[in-house]
């Protein structure tokens, strides 16, 4: 197989995604090539899920501007894609005169950006408007900022883009780059061939070398940015990976806070926040650690530092009610705002490096962003004939009117069989998942897609029953199912021991 492109994008997390998104609104022969076996397998599958109003980034930053203009479009694609969106705002807290003046300084940074509606409230205010924060606050900083969740951004974006006809390759690692003699990019692929082997490139028994074609590549290869770079051009940048753990609390504690409750950042970052989710849980954290890229272990250290940093802002947090811990991984650079540009070297080579946080907020603008430079590099942006087509996933069963629920039950019982009992999530909404424009592989895809998984027992219950649709689904027996990544059986045979 070798297949000619425009465009051929590396990696489908939210930067991946917005690109391919902003892309398929043009008459352009796009390919997305991702290792893992879903989108939103890197740092997009774990993080606060804030979109932020802006006030953080230096102004005059590439990241101050795509932040701004990120939760602009993110707001709109909210009516467009339908993916839950909650404008809760937020309020960094600040507990002394130190913190008072850093808070003004954001406040600054917000008016500098452009950042509409930013305000210094005083302790009164910030007691009235979340009365479980500590007694110690002094004053805090409100933005307008909102949540989501990461994953359904992200998966919404790809899901529009292969409607509108950009090629989704899954398990599909880019291993090497090359330049043709033509002066377009060769890219090679290692694609798994046999979903019952899943491995990395290198250890798989059964792969195959695909090779594409195409004029402008785009590295938005997220914690392994670097060493894709390295394939096509001089080594010019680093990625520093920083791993960030988190509580999720049920949503019995999801009344302990009403915006996303932030300290005020330091040089680590943002620091530990309590936020509502957009599914009405508490999420508390990240902490801040150097660490492997695909090192996602949560440590006894790393829980202990959030729930005592936590506890600076929201004393009362009762985290009995823990029901997972997790954690994500930045990929920070050694430079100090986002890479986005043409690799010195590799003319038509474009990377989308070291996009940390606010990466998830600035997403969408990255995509209008990268699609500005390739117009620029001469790529002709001619708009599709017809109208842009945009994937909604079907409403969830349990928010229907009772008319609709047993119009839909009469149609397909499967509607009236509930599998996730803590998200009220039945079979039929499970079994629609296959026909989407990206259908899941795995339980979690599932989870990303549905919920189901998601609430008070983390799929204990359901577990089994969804490992058998997903058997049923994609044709395999239920050992072969994977919880998520590669190796992640549910059930482990004497052979795979
Ligand atoms: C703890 C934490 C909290 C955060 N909180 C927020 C927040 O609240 N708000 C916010 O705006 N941002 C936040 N961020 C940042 C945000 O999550 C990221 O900026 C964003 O997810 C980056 O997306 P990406 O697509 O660039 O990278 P990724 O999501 O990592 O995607 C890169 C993709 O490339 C694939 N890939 C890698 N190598 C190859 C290869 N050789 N071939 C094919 N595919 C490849 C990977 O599998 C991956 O899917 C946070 C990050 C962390 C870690």
């Amino acid at each position: 197989m070798n297949k000619n492109y425009d465009v051929v994008i590396i990696g489908c997390g939210t930067s991946g995604a917005a690109i391919a998104y902003t892309l398929s609104k043009y008459d352009l022969r796009v390919a997305v090539l991702e290792k893992e076996n879903d989108v939103a397998m890197g740092t997009t599958r774990a993080n606060s899920g804030i979109l932020h109003a802006g006030y953080d980034p230096e102004p005059g930053t590439l990241m101050a501007k795509l932040n701004v203009r990120g939760v602009e479009i993110a707001r709109e694609l909210a009516d467009k894609l339908g993916y839950m969106y909650k404008p809760v705002g937020s309020l960094v807290l600040a507990f002394s005169g130190h913190d008072v003046k850093t808070i003004k300084t954001l406040k600054a940074r917000g008016d500098a950006n452009g950042v509409k509606g930013c305000r210094i409230l005083t302790k009164e205010e910030v007691q009235q408007m979340e009365p479980m924060v500590s007694e110690n606050v002094v004053a805090a900083l409100y933005a307008p900022s909102a949540i989501c969740s990461p994953w359904e951004l992200c998966l919404c974006m790809a899901e529009t883009a292969v409607l509108n006809g950009t090629d989704l390759l899954l398990e599909t690692e880019v291993v090497d780059i090359s330049r043709e003699k033509d002066g377009d990019w060769k890219v090679v692929a290692a694609r798994n061939l046999d979903p019952l082997t899943q491995a990395d490139a290198k250890d798989r028994k059964s792969t195959e070398l695909l090779e594409f074609s195409a004029r402008f590549v785009i590295n938005a290869a997220g914690l392994y940015a670097d060493k894709v770079h390295d394939m096509a051009a001089p080594h010019s940048f680093d990625i520093i990976p920083s791993r960030g753990e988190y509580y999720l609390l049920d949503k019995a504690e999801g009344f302990r806070a009403r915006h996303t409750i932030f300290q005020c950042p330091d040089e680590n970052g943002k620091g530990v926040l309590v936020s509502p989710t957009v599914h009405g849980n508490l999420i508390v954290g990240p902490n801040s650690e150097k660490s492997r890229p695909d090192d996602y272990s949560t440590t006894s250290e790393g829980q202990a530092y959030v729930k005592k940093a936590s506890a600076k802002s929201v004393p009362s947090v009762d985290f009995r009610n823990n029901i997972r811990n997790f954690a994500g991984i930045r990929a920070k650079s050694d430079r100090a705002d986002f890479i986005i540009e043409e690799a010195k070297g590799a003319e038509n080579f474009i990377d989308v490096a070291g996009i940390c946080s606010p990466g998830l907020s600035s997403a969408p603008a990255i995509g209008e962003y990268v699609a500005e430079l390739l117009a620029g590099k001469g790529l002709a942006l001619k708009q599709k004939p017809g109208e842009m087509k945009y994937y909604r996933k079907p409403a969830h069963f349990k928010d229907l009117s009772a008319d609709e629920k047993n119009a839909l039950i009469a149609k397909d019982p499967s509607y009236g069989r509930v599998v996730c009992r803590c998200e009220s999530i039945t079979e039929g909404e499970m079994r629609d998942t296959f026909g989407s424009p990206i259908p899941p592989r795995s339980v979690d895809a599932i989870k990303r897609r549905t919920m189901a998984g998601q609430g008070r027992c983390q799929g204990g219950f359901c577990g089994p029953q969804v490992v058998k649709i997903l058997a049923e689904n994609l044709g395999l027996t239920e050992d072969r199912i994977l919880q998520n990544a590669a190796g992640s059986w549910m059930v482990i045979r004497k052979e795979d021991r």
